[in-house]
């Protein structure tokens, strides 16, 4: 039992090692990478169940690095926080966003996802607020998605930044909602306009009575506070049942699409997507 143990050991700091390495090559190939070759951005649908239409689309980070083939940004994207290359990042990608939202017929909003860094810095989110003015996109079409996380960082820049946002005109959701902490003293003390109900609340939704009642619950605070919610991480008949049944009307998830690429989405806008 105690060799057992010993190997246990071993065998978790192995892992620990594995993982700082891992971190190490990631954060080497991300320093050195020519990022607007290197990214790219996928965009998932996010449909009106009441329409059947896509109302929006969020935008999420791709990175294919050549040595390290494609890097997932639940990978890149903290790392990129921690050596601050997420400020450029954030600002290249914004730019590729806005691009490819101007394509879209006008009733069809972006969203794009924004890190604690970036709203920590107010000349960076002047900088942020110069490219959407410079862009071709009308920022009552723009959604900015923070979570939870970014508004633990520091409370007041965080809202004074949703602030700027808000006084652009753009919307503000908070993302991955129930997960963090504090949620309900969030969206009592901050301007924002939608929540996103986490993917955690929705798998298995059928079958759980809990997730049932706090997905009912927390639509029912939203609209009693006006707020939009978008429900994610649906991928089955069942769910998509499930979260309508208690009132849904944004939903995003596999089970209408992945993420695809920016020429796909002109395709995905005409399509009709459910009844
Ligand atoms: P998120 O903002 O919560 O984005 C949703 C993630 O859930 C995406 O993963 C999406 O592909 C995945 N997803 C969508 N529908 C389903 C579903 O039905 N089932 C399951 N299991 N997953 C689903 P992705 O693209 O790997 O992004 C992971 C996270 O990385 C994002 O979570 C976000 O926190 C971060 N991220 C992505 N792009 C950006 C970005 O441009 N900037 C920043 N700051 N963060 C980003
Ligand atoms: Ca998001
Ligand atoms: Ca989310
Ligand atoms: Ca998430």
């Amino acid at each position: 039992a105690k060799r057992q143990q010993r190997a246990g050991i071993v065998l978790f700091n192995q892992q620990q090692a594995d993982e700082l390495s891992r971190q190490q090559v990631v954060e080497e190939a991300l320093a050195t990478a020519d990022l607007a070759q290197e990214l790219s951005l996928a965009f998932q649908p996010i449909i009106d169940v009441q329409t059947g239409r896509v109302a929006g689309f969020e935008a999420l980070a791709r990175w294919t690095s050549p040595q390290l083939g494609r890097v997932s940004p639940g990978e890149f994207i903290p790392v990129a926080e921690q050596s601050g290359r997420i400020t450029l990042i954030t600002r290249m990608l914004l730019d590729k966003a806005l691009a490819v939202a101007a394509t879209w017929p006008k009733d069809v909003y972006l969203s794009f996802n924004l890190s604690s860094h970036d709203l920590a810095s107010s000349d960076g989110m002047l900088r942020l607020l110069a490219s959407v003015e410079a862009g071709a996109v009308d920022p009552s079409r723009i959604n900015f998605e923070i979570t939870e996380t970014a508004v633990m960082y520091d409370f007041e820049q965080t809202r004074s930044s949703i602030q700027m946002l808000r006084h652009l005109g753009a919307g503000v959701s908070l993302d991955d909602f129930g997960t963090g902490y504090s949620s309900l003293s969030h969206i009592h003390r901050l301007p924002l306009t939608r929540i996103k109900i986490d993917r955690s609340f929705v798998s298995n939704i059928q079958s759980l009575q809990s997730s049932m009642k706090i997905v009912r619950s927390v639509l029912t605070l939203c609209f009693e506070m006006d707020l939009d919610t978008v429900v994610e991480g649906v991928e089955t008949d069942q769910e998509l049942f499930t979260v309508e049944a208690l009132g849904a009307r944004f939903v995003q998830g596999f089970h209408f699409s992945a993420p695809i690429s920016a020429e796909e989405t002109l395709p995905a806008i005409a399509r009709l997507w459910c009844q």
